[in-house]
């Protein structure tokens, strides 16, 4: 959901998208941001065929007689048209390319996937994606494959930063047992529409037990049935999150403020969900929260469709120079970012509401991360996001859940219209898709590592940053 109040209108890409604004742009040499294809209902998976490579001196992990083939069929399983490159019509132009990498252990395979990718890369088309989908450094067998796992990173990451028109690339890393199962859901969601704002990012999928592959469309809405909490919901990137959650097949529980409640209302509302009036500081709030669950949802213990995905999205910023930081400002962020987070699903744990299938989704920030001037108080809790959530993980994995954090870059919300004109230009124009975000992107991706098929991402931190220059 955009707002439309000045503050979160990016009047600089609207003014050089068409007419004089755009010549001028173009002659003067500066950005001209790309409208970016975002989901709608009913519209394919990708504006375009998709090739799939296969490079690496070493078989790919994928255990299929063709190499890169178990990528291909889960494409298209969900409607995509892998036609070979050279049957494209002239001027043709690609969705996405996604290259099975997963044999790169040798230094000259990074050359080799850099000279496949490139005629590649300049096929395509507006929007498209580049998905590489390599083994994980860690699990590499001798020094120099690690070298080399590490290596597709810098690759991935430099082609996020030459691509134009709205296009982005990304590496998936399989962990040891991952295979086509468990990287179905995630390389979906890369070339999908719906991962508009996610570029320039490394994510690691691990095995995990019960996923089908995705060749096959789910029968419903992958959240079917399952209840979603999501705080700070009354407006910007809750709201947004809250909606895509719905729009997925959650019932949303909707959380913010006594004083927001008439905008907690309207999201509650729009999402046909609950809302709870909470201050998620507050020393009752994480009794109140189980009650509710317990008193309006019912038996949430799992497995299936009676699950629970957390979304602690309510944040707020103090910001002030360290030296001028008093504890008070300390206190404020610290306690909603970092404080609330902790003691809800402590609180959800002991009560046993996070089993089988549930989801806790942390939102960290691309400040956070890479540290901000003016926001120490804001940085720690953020960077704290992060943290916790990789330790969360392994102490859910018993109970079959996961935890992960978003880390939004620059969106488009009240918060950032806070930010004075000049930062907020900065803030949009630095990324390589040289615009500010939108809620929805951040809620797509919060939606996508709550469904089941991303059972195998554990413990990540994915930037919704359009590839931001820092923090990235
Ligand atoms: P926002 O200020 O528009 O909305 C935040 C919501 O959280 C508000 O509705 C507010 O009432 C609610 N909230 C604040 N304190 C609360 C409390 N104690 N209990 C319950 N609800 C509370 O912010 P946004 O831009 O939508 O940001 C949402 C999240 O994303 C925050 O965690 C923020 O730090 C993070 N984030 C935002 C950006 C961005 O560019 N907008 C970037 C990085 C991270």
């Amino acid at each position: 959901m955009t707002s439309a109040t000045s503050g979160t209108r990016d009047l600089y890409a609207e003014a050089v998208r068409t007419g004089p604004g755009a010549a001028l742009a173009k002659r003067l040499g500066l950005p001209r941001p790309a409208v970016l294809r975002r989901h709608a209902d009913g519209q394919p998976l990708l504006a375009g065929p998709v090739l799939v490579l296969t490079t690496g001196s070493e078989p790919s992990v994928f255990s299929t007689r063709e190499a890169g083939g178990a990528l291909a069929s889960v494409l298209r399983g969900a409607g995509a048209d892998t036609a070979p490159v050279d049957s494209l019509e002239a001027g043709g132009r690609l969705g996405a390319v996604v290259v099975d990498a997963t044999g790169a252990a040798r230094t000259g395979d990074l050359a080799a996937l850099g000279l496949a990718l490139g005629p590649a890369v300049r096929r395509l088309g507006p929007s498209a994606r580049v998905v590489v989908v390599g083994p994980a450094p860690a699990a590499a067998g001798d020094p120099e494959a690690a070298a080399v796992a590490q290596g597709l990173e810098g690759v991935v990451r430099t082609v996020g930063k030459e691509l134009r028109a709205g296009a982005t690339a990304n590496l998936l890393r399989l962990a040891p047992g991952a295979g086509a199962a468990e990287v179905a859901g995630p390389l979906l969601f890369l070339v999908s529409a719906r991962s508009a704002f996610v570029d320039g990012q490394v994510v690691e999928v691990a095995a995990a037990e019960g996923l089908s592959g995705g060749a096959t469309a789910p029968a419903g809405p992958p959240l079917e049935g399952a209840v979603a909490v999501v705080t700070g919901a009354a407006r910007g990137i809750g709201r947004a999150t809250a909606q895509v959650l719905a729009r997925q097949g959650a019932r949303v529980v909707a959380v913010d403020v006594p004083a927001a409640s008439g905008d907690l209302a309207a999201t509650a509302n729009a999402v046909r969900g609950h809302a709870l009036a909470l201050d998620v500081t507050a020393p009752d709030a994480p009794r109140r929260l189980v009650e509710h669950l317990r008193e309006r949802l019912g038996d949430l213990r799992g497995p299936g469709d009676r699950r629970l995905v957390v979304v602690h999205n309510a944040g707020i910023t103090r910001d002030r120079l360290l030296v001028n930081l008093d504890a008070a400002r300390w206190d404020a962020v610290l306690g909603v970012n970092l404080a609330a987070p902790l003691r809800l699903t402590a609180a959800l744990l002991d009560a046993g509401l996070l089993g089988e299938g549930a989801r806790v989704v942390g939102v960290s920030s691309t400040s956070g991360l890479a540290g901000n001037r003016g926001q120490a108080n804001y940085a720690a809790s953020k960077a704290g996001v992060a943290g916790w959530v990789r330790a969360l993980d392994p102490q859910l994995a018993a109970a079959g859940a996961t935890a992960n954090a978003v880390a939004p870059g620059f969106v488009e919300t009240e918060m950032t219209a806070r930010i004075p004109p000049l930062l907020r230009q900065l803030g949009r124009r630095t990324a390589s898709l040289q615009q500010g975000g939108r809620p929805v992107d951040v809620a797509e991706t919060v939606a996508w590592l709550a469904e089941p098929a991303s059972a195998g991402v554990r413990g990540q931190v994915v930037r919704v940053c359009g590839q931001a220059l820092v923090g990235a």
